[in-house]
């Protein structure tokens, strides 16, 4: 049986005050939610105060990226030990707006798949197709080989503390859900996938999140795929009342 994970992804969103307003408002509305495992990822530098809001509770800490060495001359970045440091528990990696604004290549992902569960975090690995990719029939194609490059030399007992997000980049922030169907086809592709590549047993465990313009009134649909097993939220995560409803409704 697999737990229920739902994570809000706050992108580059908040500022010091309504970051830590959003958190307390979050926590207050869980507080005797148990059965679903809940996340919010704020941005780097609202890490620290989001986590003494979130102290106590049971909601976690998550980070929306990392960089794979471990320290030295890499300006900008950010390495695991630090988000360590800062009480995160989880890494988004390989979000589509990293990959297609950002240009982060699988293999770059990979390495941070790597550094991240070395350094005892648990990444929340984001695939999807573009939309000219689904409507040139290619989804299946173009989500298997991010899975296979994002994982590859991680088919070992590694690899549980990945989630796996589907995200349709057409269906992310742009109101477009993509439909319970269209997300559970993706997500059995996925667990057989990881079945072939890994085993049946790691398969059956692993979490796979859908992700894009996921909103209360589509939580019950989405969450009643049997391959679906939580969500990657983004702009319902920015409200403490939106994102709440979410959770309580799979809860
Ligand atoms: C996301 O950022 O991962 C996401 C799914 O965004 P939204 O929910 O806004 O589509």
């Amino acid at each position: 049986m697999r737990k229920p994970f739902i994570a809000g992804n706050w992108k580059m969103n908040t500022n010091s005050a309504t970051a830590v307003a959003l958190a307390a408002g979050v926590v207050n509305e869980l507080q005797d939610v148990d059965t679903v495992d809940v996340a919010v990822c704020p941005p780097y530098v609202y890490l620290q105060s989001v986590a003494a809001a979130l102290s106590a509770s049971n909601v976690a800490l998550g980070a929306q990226d990392v960089y794979f060495e471990d320290n030295g001359a890499f300006t900008g970045e950010i390495s695991c030990q630090m988000l360590k440091d800062c009480c995160c528990t989880y890494v988004i990696l390989g979000h589509s707006e990293r990959r297609h604004v950002l240009g982060e290549t699988d293999e770059l992902i990979n390495k941070k798949l790597k550094a991240a569960i070395a350094g005892g975090l648990m990444p929340i690995f984001c695939v999807g197709e573009l939309l000219e990719e689904r409507d040139a029939g290619k989804t299946m194609d173009v989500v298997e080989g991010q899975i296979r490059k994002g994982l590859d030399g991680l088919c070992d007992e590694r690899i549980q503390a990945i989630t796996i997000a589907y995200e349709p980049v057409w269906a992310i922030g742009t109101g477009r859900t993509a439909t319970p169907e269209q997300a559970q086809e993706v997500h059995a592709m996925i667990r057989q996938l990881i079945a072939t590549i890994c085993d049946k047993s790691v398969a059956d465990a692993m979490r796979i999140q859908y992700g894009g313009s996921a909103k209360p009134s589509n939580t019950a649909e989405l969450m009643a795929q049997p391959d679906v097993d939580g969500l990657l939220v983004g702009g319902a995560s920015l409200k403490a009342e939106d994102f709440s409803k979410m959770i309580k409704t799979v809860a």
